[in-house]
């Protein structure tokens, strides 16, 4: 089984603890939201699921995300300057690079930070637990450098 096969089916477990019915259309859902690793918003998602099935209504991808959401197995992001983003729960942990002019998403990871973080909540008196880091950037002209 593919990882993107096993998440499927865990997103589908979810929805059953839940007493939600998978429904073809849940189906489809399930297996575009298994798929995407760029962060879609409902409306993309929407747009995905009725590629593989044009019955998916809107109503249900919001309903099925919330549901989803709620067991854990998807995250849901509130980026600046757009709707709910979402993602698969069994990442690896990653933090995000919003770029502001096309709202592309960008994941990165830095051990420095993850250190730097932990170090300051020690300082304060506090165990790290979690934490989210979201930069919003514009792309330089030119290479980068
Ligand atoms: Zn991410």
């Amino acid at each position: 089984m593919t990882d993107i096969e096993k998440r499927a089916q865990e997103m589908e477990e979810a929805l059953r603890a839940d007493g939600v019915r998978l429904t073809r259309q849940r189906s489809a859902l399930l297996q575009v939201l298994a798929e995407s690793g760029d962060h879609p918003d409902a409306n993309e998602l929407h747009r995905r699921a009725q590629a593989v099935d044009e019955s998916v209504s809107l109503a249900t991808v919001y309903r099925t995300l919330t549901v989803l959401e709620d067991q854990g197995v998807i995250h849901r992001h509130a980026f600046e300057g757009g709707g709910a983003r979402f993602e698969a729960a069994d990442m690896p942990h990653h933090d995000h690079l919003i770029d502001v002019e096309t709202g592309d998403v960008v994941e990165f990871r830095s051990d420095k930070i993850e250190q730097l973080q932990a170090e300051i909540a020690r300082e304060y008196g506090y165990e790290l637990v979690h934490h989210k880091l979201e930069l919003y950037c514009r792309k330089t002209s030119g290479n980068g450098s």
